[in-house]
């Protein structure tokens, strides 16, 4: 038998794009995880945070031109639009972040509903694929399945415990496709023994302002055990490639408003005391009251508006939410998702070169990819 389409990957694209192809008794879905969803499920602390207010290029590491007709054509309004319609209830944190009401398996839910005519293999791994004349050919480890498009909606690197694998990579590679680098992202920097003493402050949580190629972000670093990591430096992962990032230990406060008070510095300074006396220590200024500092000493506590942090390196692809890199969009039509180099093989999802910060933007970028690609293919 030969497939209309076949589908690598039940994740987010997969199934977004499977909920929308028409005939969908012509569908193989092939995920080789014993359930579908397997990271829609753990998403956003469980409750899948699933778009944002508001979203543009600037949000994304990715070529503009390539992603940007597909996130303003298929929105967060679309996208809103098609679980609202289908009875899912949300709630909105921090302002903008769209999560389930309750849980992530209402997500799932729907968006199994929505296959359930489409024929689905489950512990079913994709090995390789060729093309013979027309037709792909795709081995797995239960036999080889045939189909006229195929479309590798693998995702990335990132959580290999639920089911990612470098598969969509390999199968663009053998088509002759270009791979960037992939390198795990937002995830934690580990430390150089320059900053050795943040391990001593592991636990605690300090609002910081990071600046990172040229972006700056806002939010919670958490001092943790092997570095640092939270949301602000989860972003910051997204940019840095190597080299030093400035962290604004104070970001609401500009140094010249503590000089004339006689509060001791460790209580003048809005940081947890356990942090503020650390930094203190590194930037060799004693704890006195802040109008007896001397000048070097209010020139070196400026240092905590924009102190100078080279990472180690990153906790690596078990800890990171996304992999930035990926099949080049270069090589990709944009508007079809087709690959420039072989007729009707299409990539969607994460396994492109396009990642978005925190704040539900990959998932949007997996649902949208999806909906253009079911477009071209519905004709
Ligand atoms: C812990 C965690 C939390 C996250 N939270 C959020 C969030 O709240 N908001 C947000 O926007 N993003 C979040 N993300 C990122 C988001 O989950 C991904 O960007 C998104 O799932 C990508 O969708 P995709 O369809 O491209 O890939 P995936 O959803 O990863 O789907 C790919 C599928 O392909 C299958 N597969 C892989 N190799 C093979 C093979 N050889 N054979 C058969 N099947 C295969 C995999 O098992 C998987 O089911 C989170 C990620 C993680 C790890």
């Amino acid at each position: 038998m030969v497939y209309e389409n076949i589908i690598i990957g039940g994740g987010a694209s997969g199934l977004m794009l499977a909920a929308n192809l028409n005939s969908k008794k012509s569908i193989l879905l092939i995920e080789h995880n014993s359930q579908l969803g397997a990271k829609i499920a753990i998403s956003g602390g469980g409750r899948c945070n699933f778009t944002n207010k508001n979203i543009s290029c600037s949000d994304y590491l990715a070529d503009c031109s390539f992603i940007k007709n597909n996130i303003k054509k298929y929105n967060n309004r679309w996208l809103l639009k098609f679980f609202k319609n289908r009875g899912l209830e949300f709630s909105i944190k921090n302002s903008t972040e769209y999560f389930c009401k309750s849980s992530s398996s209402e997500i799932l839910t729907i968006l199994k509903k929505e296959i359930k005519e489409v024929r689905t293999k489950l512990n079913c791994e994709v090995l390789s694929v060729v093309k013979k004349s027309d037709i792909f050919e795709v081995t797995t480890n239960i036999g080889k399945f045939k189909a006229k498009n195929l479309i590798v909606a693998s995702g990335g690197l990132s959580f290999a415990k639920i089911g990612a694998s470098p598969i969509g990579y390999e199968i663009a590679k053998s088509f002759g496709h270009t791979i960037i680098d992939t390198k795990p992202a937002l995830v934690g920097f580990t430390l150089q023994p320059s900053e050795a003493f943040f391990k001593e402050l592991s636990g605690v949580s300090v609002e910081v302002a990071i600046k990172v190629d040229g972006k700056e972000f806002k939010g919670s670093m958490l001092f943790a055990h092997k570095g640092i990591s939270g949301p602000v430096v989860l972003n910051a992962s997204l940019f840095w490639e190597k080299g030093f990032l400035e962290i604004d230990f104070l970001p609401n406060l500009e140094i010249k408003e503590l000089k004339n008070s006689t509060k001791m510095l460790s209580n003048l300074l809005p940081l947890p005391k356990r942090v503020a006396m650390a930094l203190l220590k590194k930037l060799e200024i004693k704890d006195k009251n802040a109008n007896r500092l001397a000048k070097e000493e209010w020139k070196n506590l400026e240092t905590l508006k924009s102190y100078k942090f080279a990472p180690a390196g990153n906790f690596g692809y078990t800890k990171a939410e996304v992999t930035k890199g990926g099949v080049d969009t270069f090589e990709v039509d944009s508007d079809s998702l087709m690959s420039k180099k072989v007729n009707n093989l299409f990539f969607i999802g994460e396994v492109l070169n396009v990642t978005g910060r925190l704040g539900g933007f990959n998932f949007q970028w997996a649902f949208s990819s999806a909906k253009a690609c079911a477009d071209y293919i519905n004709g």
